[in-house]
């Protein structure tokens, strides 16, 4: 089957890598001059690359390791101390950390937990273990059932202290979804913190050894054209075109720089674009459906991707720092974290700004001023006295929609992959898995989107009908399928 997809982001160079598997022809058709979506990155004038965003993988994300493992490129993870940095933003220059010890889990976590005494308190820790035993006894069909509660709204229900929040929760809030825990449901920090106490190996962090664009979008895309793919940039999508019975006909491509548009026709065809361009492109027959109108629930998140250059080494920490500071998320220093990157004599600070609502309209020269009136508060040590470090260059990156905004509520708008149309599917980090908008997320859901096709060409009687509803899986038997 020839198919369509529109998107070279992780989800649908995914769908492609497993249609390819198949024995399927994928043509994935991607707006920009870049791979990668959400990951890509770009060099500059000197060489060095900047990111959309700080990227971890985490030991709990199955599917993308197998990705590494089947690509052959897992010697491109750099694997981390299994450890939780934090800034402490009341004893600055200081860190506080999470190490969890070599035992199985949930063990390691809870060792990891009650050994952290710089954080909570004992009294702090139990009321906090308490609260969570119902998510711990029912597991997941709790965790989902919480997601009418922010999570603010959960742990004042369980009678959790406020310092709990503040000193941890905030951290993680932002880590997760670039929003605070007064908005983010209360199912996405719940569904974390199983992985992580459940996993052995879950909470473990890895960067990957250069940019994700030629690091790992680039071996994807090698893979997909040695079996008979292709992918093409500069080819935006501009109109999903109709049959008469509302099925797709043809995408159309916008033609650039002067170019008539092109009609290209498939058997099949995917969007693998994110939630917000997918609701513009929506053809004005399928809007009626129940399946599209959910889609009117999700919106992407603003943040901010900040790569500060310096003269001088500001830490020597081989790691992810939370920061707990309110206009910063996670960080790291890159020259430390990632090969590719490396400099013994020079910080590269890659900072997570979040959140990004009331910066994201803002100009560069206001961004990097105040992450690094920020930072003057995390390192006084190197901004003060007679040779504080200087700046040499730095890059800003905004995404104004980035990940779907995981506010209460939003598990219930979350599309499956399969719709509808008897020959149109969806994949994108957004849709129906169990995993939230992530990395993880976004490959799942293009395996996902594959294994439907294929599930549908073997077994054309399974074929949906028009009904929302009748195509609604459960995230349990979904992640089962995965
Ligand atoms: C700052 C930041 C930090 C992050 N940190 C982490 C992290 O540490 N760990 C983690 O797991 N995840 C992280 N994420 C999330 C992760 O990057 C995303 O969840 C994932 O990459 C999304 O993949 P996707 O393929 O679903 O969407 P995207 O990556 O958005 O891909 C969609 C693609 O569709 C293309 N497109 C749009 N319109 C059209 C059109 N008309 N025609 C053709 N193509 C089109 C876009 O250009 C894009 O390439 C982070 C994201 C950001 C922004």
């Amino acid at each position: 089957m020839r198919v369509a997809i529109a998107g070279a982001g992780l989800a649908g160079l995914s769908c492609a890598k497993y249609l390819v598997d198949r024995g399927h022809t994928p043509i994935v058709l991607e707006r920009r001059d870049v791979l990668g979506g959400k990951i890509a990155a770009w060099k500059d004038e000197d060489g060095d690359w900047y990111e959309t965003g700080l990227h971890i993988f985490f030991g709990a994300y199955p599917n993308m390791l197998q990705l590494f493992k089947e690509l052959e490129i897992e010697d491109r993870l750099q694997w981390k101390e299994h450890t939780m940095i934090f800034n402490q933003p009341e004893n600055p220059g200081t860190y506080s950390r999470f190490d969890f010890p070599d035992l199985p889990a949930p063990v390691n976590g809870l060792v990891a937990i009650l050994r952290n005494n710089d954080m909570l308190t004992w009294a702090e820790k139990i009321r906090f273990g308490i609260g969570l035993l119902p998510a711990i006894v029912q597991g997941q069909r709790y965790v989902e059932e919480m997601d009418k509660y922010s999570f603010s709204e959960w742990l004042k229900r369980q009678n959790v202290p406020e310092r709990v929040e503040k000193e941890v929760f905030i951290a993680m809030s932002k880590a997760l979804n670039f929003i605070n825990p007064d908005e983010i449901s209360a199912t996405i920090i719940l569904t974390a913190l199983n992985r992580f106490l459940q996993e052995k190996n879950g909470s473990k962090m890895a960067f990957l050894d250069g940019s994700p664009t030629e690091r790992l979008c680039e071996p994807l895309v090698e893979y997909i054209e040695a079996r008979g793919g292709k992918v093409r940039l500069k080819a935006p999508l501009k109109e999903i075109q109709l049959k008469e019975d509302g099925s797709v006909e043809s995408f159309l491509i916008r033609g650039l720089d002067g170019a008539p548009d092109e009609q290209l026709e498939a058997d099949l065809y995917v969007s693998a674009m994110p939630v917000d361009p997918l609701k513009l492109l929506l053809p004005d027959p399928w809007r009626e459906l129940d399946y599209f109108k959910q889609l009117e629930g999700l919106e992407g998140v603003p943040v901010i991707n900040l790569h500060l250059w310096f003269d001088r080494k500001l830490t020597d920490i081989d790691h992810l720092l939370f920061s707990r500071s309110d206009l910063l998320s996670v960080y790291a220093d890159m020259s430390n974290t990632c090969r590719e990157y490396a400099n013994p004599d020079k910080s590269m600070l890659e900072l997570v700004l979040a959140p990004a609502q009331d910066w994201i309209g803002k100009s560069d020269e206001d961004i990097v001023a105040a992450t690094l009136a920020e930072l003057q508060q995390l390192f006084p040590q190197h901004f003060a006295g007679e040779s504080p470090a200087t700046l040499l260059k730095s890059h800003v990156v905004k995404t104004p929609r980035s990940v779907y905004k995981a506010t209460p509520g939003r598990q219930q708008h979350r599309p499956v992959q399969r719709t509808p149309l008897e020959n149109f599917y969806l994949a994108g980090d957004f849709t129906l898995q169990q995993y939230l908008g992530s990395m993880e997320g976004a490959v799942l859901s293009g395996k996902l989107t594959a294994q439907a096709i294929d599930a549908d060409l073997q077994n054309p009687g399974a074929t949906p009908g028009t009904s929302a509803q009748s195509l609604t899986v459960e995230p349990a038997t979904n992640a089962a399928t995965a």
